[in-house]
């Protein structure tokens, strides 16, 4: 960034609930598991209330109001006893009422904050408000007519509102990531991002540094990739600054992340916006919740990424750094939860807690897919870690072993006879290759004789080279200043 200018960043989160019905109606909200979204019969699922018929009224989803508050206890947000939801009004095809219902001045959630790591340290970003609200409908556009699906129209949202308190497109992403990791942990969303099921807009402005008056924001919309929000973040910062360092003025508008050219686009001014009008929903009344409910869903919350990021700390002695990579999904929480679990105790947890942050997370994120839907199990892993435990595998062995794992899916042992990647550890069988590199390097052999220590390295090499990678390198260095120095 340039050093004259800093940014302020605040996010607006929508989720999708996985409630089995609608948030007004007893549509299905949900597409079951065995069908993908194609496969749903456009407005199969919707009925009059949320097809939007004049005279229907809609009726609240009780399990809406219990994930929301679970969302507000996980983010250490105040729950309002009493709130109320709202009418946004607008037109829009795929918007049949003409209207939203939303909550507007009196959100269920307040004030929350969620604790977010990045490479200058821990930081607190607050939350200023969580709310529920209905989704609208999906118009799909052919040649020369528009369609309009209203499967999605009413179905549960969450929207979960950042304080504008980040600073650069890093705290951005380990905020987002860390909301991720909360909804998923507590199984309110199913944190699908290609379906948009987890969605942000990003907020973003640009002022003097040191200033403490915030500069004019654009708001870039719909970007459903952790990845994604940072670059478009970082490209709309430099583009702002630029403006101003060009003696222009930066305009409050709409943009989008193209994300082919990595740049945001102009959608539309909010000068030239229309004016929602809200107002109380007159056909739901005020929604009063008792504390004592309130209670219950707290006792019952699952272990949430915090929790187990600091168990995976104390018990099993990891680094920070390992447990937040590590809790920052729940399918790779559970993942290495069962590795440890499959070697039967956490002598090994740290290693093990290498592999999945580093070769496998690195596979994953390369994919852009979850553990879960790769071909690697905890007990490849397991398996992996006590064969270099006990020195049968070398460390250049086992990534060759992942790697065939990662294709196939068959188990170490099987690639490990076939492969013949055992780690050659039979002194017997390093001494011939040892003797012949030492007389063909006569050279290096007669240097580090006289001294020039550094030169282990080339021999271990050498012979490395000869054995195929296949020598225990830690035997190798002792059996090599043996033979040279006699
Ligand atoms: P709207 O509903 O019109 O988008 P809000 O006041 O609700 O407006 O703000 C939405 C988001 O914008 C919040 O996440 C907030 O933190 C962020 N925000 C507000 N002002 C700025 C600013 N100047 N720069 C960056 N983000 C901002
Ligand atoms: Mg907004
Ligand atoms: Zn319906």
């Amino acid at each position: 960034m340039h050093p004259e200018f800093e940014a302020v960043i605040g996010l607006e989160v929508h989720c999708q609930l996985s409630t089995e019905s609608k948030i007004f109606c007893g549509c299905r909200a949900r597409i079951p598991a065995e069908q993908s979204v194609g496969e749903i019969a456009a407005n199969s699922s919707t009925c009059p209330i949320c097809a939007g018929h004049p005279g229907t009224l809609p009726v609240l989803n009780q399990k809406v109001v219990e994930f929301a508050i679970q969302a507000g206890l996980a983010t250490n947000s105040q729950i309002h006893l009493k709130n109320r939801f709202a009418r946004k009004n607008y037109f829009y095809p795929d918007l049949p009422k003409g209207y939203q219902i939303t909550q507007f001045e009196l959100p269920i959630c307040e004030n929350g904050w969620l604790n977010i790591e990045t490479s200058t340290g821990s930081k607190k970003v607050p939350i200023q408000r969580i709310h529920m609200e209905e989704d609208a409908g999906k118009n799909v556009h052919m040649a020369d007519f528009s369609l309009v699906n209203l499967n999605r129209a009413g179905v549960p949202l969450i929207e979960i509102v950042s304080g504008p308190d980040m600073k650069t497109s890093e705290e951005a992403g380990a905020y987002l990531r860390a909301l991720y990791a909360v909804v998923t942990y507590l199984g309110i969303c199913d944190g699908n991002l290609q379906e948009g099921n987890f969605r942000c807009d990003a907020n973003v402005s640009v002022m003097p540094k040191g200033s403490t008056r915030f500069g004019t924001r654009a708001e870039i919309k719909n970007v459903n990739s952790f990845r994604f929000v940072e670059k478009a973040i970082e490209f709309e910062i430099a583009r702002q600054i630029e403006v101003i360092r060009s003696g222009g003025r930066v305009i409050q508008e709409t943009r989008t992340y193209d994300s082919d050219k990595d740049i945001t686009i102009s959608m539309r001014s909010k000068e030239e916006a229309q004016d929602y009008r809200y107002f109380t929903e007159p056909d739901l009344i005020p929604l009063i919740i008792d504390q004592a409910w309130v209670d219950q869903i707290k006792s019952r919350l699952p272990e949430l990424p915090e929790q187990k990021k600091s168990r995976l700390i104390s018990d099993l002695g990891l680094s920070a750094y390992d447990a937040g990579v590590l809790t920052g999904s729940k399918s790779l929480a559970e993942f290495f939860d069962q590795v440890v679990q499959k070697l039967g105790s956490s002598a090994l947890a740290k290693p093990a807690a290498n592999w999945v942050t580093g070769e496998i997370s690195r596979l994953i994120n390369e994919q852009g897919i979850e553990i879960h839907q790769s071909k690697i199990r905890p007990e490849h892993i397991a398996d992996l870690v006590r064969l270099v435990h006990d020195q049968v595998l070398s460390s250049t062995g086992a990534k060759k072993v992942l790697e065939l794992v990662w294709v196939s899916g068959e188990s170490v042992h099987l690639i490990v006879d076939r492969e013949g990647l055992t780690q050659v550890s039979d002194v017997s069988a390093l001494e011939p290759v040892i003797q012949k590199v030492i007389d063909s390097n006569a050279k290096q052999a007669a240097d580090f004789r006289s001294g020039k220590d550094k030169l282990l390295g080339f021999f271990v090499g050498q012979v490395m080279k000869e054995t195929g990678g296949k020598a225990n390198p830690a035997l190798l260095g002792e059996l090599i200043r043996k033979k040279l120095l006699g």
